[in-house]
């Protein structure tokens, strides 16, 4: 993402934010205390009070609502970001991600080497 030391405009906030929550997911714990469930989902959650795309955030707010955040697991918090962007690509008109490529999009790289 080229910085042009300006403002960023929706979709930059967006591919930058998805950055940092799916690598924040990436790196949450296979077994997490419950603190740290309980702290993901209070992050999430205060995230959505904050993100700055206004109506963005409303919608995600009840998504959030009807979808709340499965933290039990890295394997369960990751799905659940995964499912939660994929609602967003659907309202938006994206293409679906599948989630079974997750971690290697996020977390390890792809299988063919290309992220080495
Ligand atoms: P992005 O959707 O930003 O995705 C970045 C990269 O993530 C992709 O290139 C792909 O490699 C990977 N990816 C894609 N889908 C998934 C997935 N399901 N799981 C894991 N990885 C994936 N924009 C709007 O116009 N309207 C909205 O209401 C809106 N709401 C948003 C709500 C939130 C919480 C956030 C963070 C963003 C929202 N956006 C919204 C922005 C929008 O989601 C995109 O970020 C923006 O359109 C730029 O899209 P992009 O093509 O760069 O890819």
């Amino acid at each position: 993402l080229k910085d042009h030391g300006c403002p960023l405009d929706k979709d930059e906030l967006g591919k930058t934010t998805w950055a940092v929550l799916h690598t924040i997911a990436a790196k949450y714990p296979e077994k997490p205390t419950e603190t740290q469930k309980d702290d993901m989902k209070k992050f999430i959650s205060l995230f959505s009070r904050f993100y700055p795309c206004e109506y963005c955030a409303k919608d995600f707010r009840q998504d959030l609502a009807e979808a709340p955040p499965r933290t039990e697991s890295y394997r369960e918090f990751s799905q659940w970001l995964c499912e939660a962007h994929n609602r967003v690509n659907r309202k938006i008109g994206k293409p679906e991600f599948d989630c079974k490529l997750v971690d290697e999009r996020w977390r390890d790289g792809w299988k063919d080497g290309s992220c080495d």
